[in-house]
Parts: structure tokens; C-alpha cells; sequence
């Protein structure tokens, strides 16, 4: 195998202070652990995983300064100062003017679809994505794709896959009316094209359009700092700017945002609400004490808030986001040059192995990429998940299966936590089963649960 000539060095910004040790396992072990488990990798014990690439949710490792934090935790049910401190990082990194912490990222989208939603809008989106969604439906709205079509093609090559399409927008507006669109959703990497970028140019020119006709920008800001890594290598006039000044570049597009701190944050849990308008926060300031808790601490401990509020300053900082990225283009780069179909561009948070082109065989309603995402687990022990025709689900009006374009095995790569011995275990694990893929012949689903299926999903083997 050729070597990967690395373009730039990535190496990390920090030292290992601390390990955990992990459980090594044999091919029968997992094999019986996979049946058990339903051939669904979200049902896995995770002492049975060795490399876990599940989700980059919550599952960084925080550093000595987060750790730190923890210890400050002002536990008092009102007013804690890591509530003010995490309010003051919030105002300076991201320019928004109100902050409501939330437990994680969909307790956000919970009250932010109620606040702003009625029944029978429309929510227009670069991409759908599995929480966001739901809470815009449960909250009587519709969502609408409007992204670039290359965004749904694996092999585009285009660098800003997370781009909207401005003549989809226009098409929604004069059919259902501005009035209709209480604000369009976009998200920063769009998770569901593979970590996929948005271009500020594109995002300005969002933004010139609504504000003509008042429609409000939310950003689901959960990747924000991975985004504006991609728009500092690849978008003209920005190559000599700091990741911190594209961050809040992108912010003064919006009217407010949702995020998930457990992603780009460095936290274990987390997230929150961030606006600009005084009466939407006033409406969710009034919510959030029905569903997560007191408006300065929405479900978190304290000390949570004090750690999340570190993390944002750290993911922020251009040379942890450089190795960040950097680790993510490496593991791409070496399945790429094995021979493995994956998105392209290489996104921000991990790999995504086109499973339609690795299993060509295995027709979409025998869930290629979850039969795929079984198979690497019993080859190596590495926990990958299924993104495809299991995480799209179902119209809730029509009852009929969504079968997306993608259908994809997500290698979600955790931030500080694996080593690039660990990357060059997870490439060969790719390439043996690879190898072997024409004797891979599918899943039959055994038991659907009702929401966000993928996560409780159960299926047997076709033999
Ligand atoms: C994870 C995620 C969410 C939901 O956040 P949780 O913290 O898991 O509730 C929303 N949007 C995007 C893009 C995400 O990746």
C-alpha cells in the first residue's frame, strides 16, 4: 500500500494525561454480541466496542481545564455563576444577544419548534436532520429540503455541499407564501451529506433574500467551528482569518440557534438556545422551565455549564480544529486510497462509506449500509452506525418508508480521543471486509419502534 503523503501536519495541540483501558474481544465474541444485540450497533454494549466511532456526540475528551471547571460548580438552583460565565462565553464567540441552556441540543429544538412554529408552516432546511425534524413536525410545521443537489450525489466534488439552493427557496415562498416560513433552519456541517460544509457566500446571499421578505435564519450551530475550518482553507478572502472571527461571521447571519455542545463544545452533555429577539426569548425563556428546568441552568448541573463554557473557548482555537480535521482527512485519505467509496469531499466529523457502491448487490430494503455497519463490528470491533433508508424512517402521513439518495455508514470520529494507530486499524477493518463483501447479503427488520426508529431497531440476517 502506498503511504499518505500528509499535506499538512496535524498533529495535536495536546498530550495524553489520562487512559482508559479497553476490552480486546475475538471474532465469536462479537458475533454473538452483534446477534444479540439485533444486528443494530446502537444496541451494543459499549464494553464490547474497541474503537468506537458510534457518534462525535458527547464523547470527547474533555481537557485538564474542563476537568478543572467541573470543580467550580456552582450547584445553586438560581442564578449559578457558570450560568453567567456560560452566558458571557455565548454573547463574545457567538454574538448572540440571549442564551437558555437546554440538557442537549434537542431540548433546544423542543422549545425553539414550539416558540416559533404553527401548525401548518413550513420549514425550509439545507438537509433534514433526524431531531430537528421531528420537533419541527411535532410542533405542526412541515419540513422542505431545499440543498444543493450535490449534496444528495456521494461523488460531487463540490466544496460547499451544504450550500441552499436559493431558486428551491423561492419556489416554496411563492407556493405556500412568506408568511407560511417563520424562519429557514441551517445547519453548520450539514451531518446528514456527510459533514458538509455551507459557504458564507451562500449564507449572505440566504440572508439578503428572507430579510426582503422577514423571514427569520436559525442555525443548528452544533459544527459550527469544523464549518468554519472549511471556509478558511476553501472559500476565497478568508484564508488569512482565525476560526474564531469566522465563527461570528457566520452567527451575524442569523436571528438565533440550537446546539448540541457534546459536538463541537467538548462536552459529555450539554446544550442550549441562543437569540436575539426579546420575545422569542421571553417565550422560551417561559418554556423551558415546563420541559428541562430554571432558566439559568435548563437541565445542566453547574458544573456542566462551567465545563461547556471552556470547551467552546478550546473549539474555537484554530489549531485544535486544524488537528481536529486533520485526524478525520487522514483516515479518509488512506480508505480513499484503498480503493472504499466514500463522500467527497472528506466532511468534518468522520467518514462515510457510500454503502449503495460498497454492497451493489443488496438491494435498499435489505438496509445495506446497517447490514455493513454489523459487519465491521464483527471484523474488528469497531462501532460505526447506519445513515440511510433505518435514520430516514417513515412520512408521517402517508406511512411509507423515505428512501434517501444516501445511504451510508457513518464513521463518527470522537474529538481528543483515539490515536492515528487507531485510524490505521479502523482503514484495514474497512478494507477486509471490503474484501468480502459479496457474501454480505442483507437484514430483515424485526421490530420497528414508532419514533427516530434507528436507535431501537432490531434485525436478523437474511440467509
Ligand atoms: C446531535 C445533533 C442534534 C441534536 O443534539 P442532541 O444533543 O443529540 O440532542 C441536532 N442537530 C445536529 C446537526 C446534530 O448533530
Amino acid at each position: 500500500m502506498k503511504k499518505t503523503p500528509i499535506k499538512h501536519s496535524w498533529a495535536e495541540p495536546y498530550k495524553i494525561k489520562m487512559v482508559e483501558l479497553l476490552k480486546m474481544t475475538t471474532p465469536a465474541q462479537r458475533r454473538k454480541a452483534m446477534a444479540a444485540a439485533g444486528y443494530n450497533t446502537f444496541l451494543l454494549k459499549s464494553e464490547d466496542v474497541y474503537i468506537d466511532l458510534l457518534t462525535d456526540s458527547g464523547t470527547s475528551a474533555m481537557s485538564d481545564r474542563q476537568w478543572a471547571g467541573m470543580m467550580l460548580g456552582d450547584e445553586a438552583y438560581a442564578g449559578s455563576a457558570n450560568f453567567y460565565h456560560l452566558e458571557k462565553v455565548v454573547q463574545e464567540v457567538y454574538g448572540y444577544k440571549y442564551v437558555v441552556p437546554t440538557h442537549q441540543g434537542r431540548g433546544a429544538e423542543n422549545i425553539l419548534s414550539q416558540v416559533m412554529i404553527k401548525k401548518g408552516d413550513v420549514i425550509p432546511g439545507n438537509m433534514y436532520f433526524t431531531t430537528t425534524r421531528l420537533h419541527q413536525e411535532l410542533a405542526g410545521g412541515v419540513f422542505h429540503d431545499i440543498i444543493i443537489d450535490e449534496a444528495h450525489d456521494s461523488s460531487s466534488q463540490h466544496p460547499f455541499k451544504g450550500d441552499v439552493d436559493l431558486n428551491k427557496l423561492e419556489a416554496l415562498v411563492r407556493e405556500h407564501g412568506a408568511e407560511k416560513i417563520p424562519y429557514v433552519c441551517i445547519a453548520v456541517t450539514v451531518n446528514m451529506a456527510g459533514g458538509q460544509p455551507i459557504s458564507l457566500g451562500n449564507l449572505k446571499a440566504l440572508r439578503a433574500y428572507t430579510q426582503k421578505l422577514g423571514i427569520k435564519i436559525i442555525l443548528d450551530m452544533t459544527r459550527i467551528a469544523e464549518n468554519a475550518y472549511f471556509i478558511q482553507r476553501r472559500e476565497p478572502g478568508y484564508q488569512n482569518k482565525s476560526i474564531r472571527s469566522i465563527v461570528k461571521e457566520i452567527c451575524n447571519c442569523t436571528d438565533g440557534a440550537t446546539m448540541s455542545a457534546k459536538k463541537d463544545a467538548l462536552v459529555n452533555i450539554g446544550g442550549f438556545m441562543a437569540l436575539n429577539d426579546p420575545d422569542d426569548y421571553e417565550e422560551a425563556s417561559n418554556l423551558v422551565v415546563v420541559y428541562e428546568g430554571l432558566h439559568t441552568y435548563g437541565g445542566l448541573a453547574g458544573r456542566d455549564m462551567e465545563a461547556m463554557a471552556i470547551g467552546i473557548m478550546e473549539s474555537v482555537s484554530d489549531d485544535h480544529i486544524k488537528a481536529r480535521i486533520g485526524q478525520v482527512i487522514y483516515l479518509g485519505e488512506q480508505m480513499m486510497q484503498m480503493g472504499i467509496p466514500i463522500t467527497e469531499p472528506i466532511g468534518g466529523h468522520g467518514i462515510f462509506i457510500d454503502a449503495k457502491r460498497f454492497l451493489p448487490h443488496v438491494p435498499q430494503d435489505l438496509f445495506p449500509a446497517q447490514a455493513l455497519a454489523a459487519e465491521l463490528y464483527i471484523d474488528s470491533g469497531v462501532r460505526t452506525m447506519e445513515r440511510g433508508i433505518v435514520s430516514a424512517g417513515r412520512n408521517a402521513k402517508t406511512g411509507e418508508n423515505y428512501y434517501p439518495k444516501l445511504e451510508l455508514v457513518r464513521l463518527t470520529i470522537p474529538r481528543r480521543v483515539y490515536t492515528q494507530a487507531h485510524m490505521d486499524v479502523i482503514a484495514e477493518s474497512v478494507a477486509n471486509v471490503y474484501e468480502k463483501r459479496k457474501k454480505i447479503k442483507g437484514l430483515r427488520m424485526i421490530y420497528e419502534p414508532r419514533y427516530l426508529r434507528f436507535f431501537q431497531a432490531r434485525f436478523e440476517k437474511i440467509r
